[in-house]
């Protein structure tokens, strides 16, 4: 599998790029409107056809490509129920599988930071690959505080599902803000300061102390996300 995990710097978005190496059908996750150049030109150049463009949720701190790849590819646009963005073609649930070639994505949901948000899952071998937007970062969790956010629905969607994963699984986040590309189930349950609390509570209480600034973009981007980005 041809596997990229491209930045977008301003707001240290990942995105993933997966391609199937025989049928050269590749899925797009967390696309960056701004990146969408680059985006084509690595297509081409690997010699991929973008099949799929997905998102983790609606975000609201950039704009999303999802809309402007479609109209430049041709590729089809998938959005997780509640899915709110018009010009979405395909929609999807818990346990739904998005799949281009031999790539099969599970979609977990794991409402929480927004509540729209998925988390992918490829298990074809192990260890497993996990794309886990802002639900799980590394190091840290996503926000709650906007976007019908909810820290009892995080902490579930962390604790009761992410978690019950193989300890083995490779997190890759939809931001990291120090650097760090990738981490790993085992290690966010040992090191991430906002996975060591009791219970749910201590958690609600957690997320509930942070003094969180709005997002820069969250003006622009959330009323663009609406519509793909277009
Ligand atoms: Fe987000």
């Amino acid at each position: 599998m041809i596997f990229r995990q491209l930045l977008e710097v301003e707001t240290c978005t990942y995105s993933y790029l997966l391609g199937d190496e025989v049928s050269k059908e590749a899925i797009l996750i967390d696309s960056v409107k701004k990146m969408t150049d680059q985006y084509i030109q690595l297509l081409n150049e690997l010699d991929l056809t973008l099949k799929i463009v997905v998102d983790t949720h609606l975000h609201a701190d950039h704009i999303t490509g999802t809309g402007l790849l479609s109209k430049e590819t041709g590729c089809t646009i998938y959005q997780g129920i509640p899915a709110r963005s018009s010009g979405v073609s395909k929609t999807f649930q818990d346990n739904d599988l998005i799949s281009a070639g031999e790539i099969n994505l599970s979609a977990i949901y794991t409402p929480g930071h927004t509540d729209d948000s998925y988390c992918f899952l490829l298990n074809k071998v192990t260890p497993y690959l996990l794309f886990t937007g802002d639900t799980l970062l590394i190091r840290g969790t996503g926000r709650t505080d906007f976007q019908n956010g909810s820290s009892r629905q995080q902490y579930n969607s962390i604790f009761k599902k992410l978690l019950t994963l193989p300890e083995s699984t490779k997190v890759f986040p939809g931001h990291d803000y120090n650097g760090m590309t990738m981490s790993t189930l085992k290690e966010e349950r040992l090191f991430n300061p906002r996975l060591q609390v009791a219970d749910c509570s201590e958690y609600e209480e957690l997320m509930s102390s942070l003094k969180l600034t709005r997002p820069r973009f969250m003006d622009q981007a959330i009323p663009a996300n609406l519509h793909c980005g277009q």
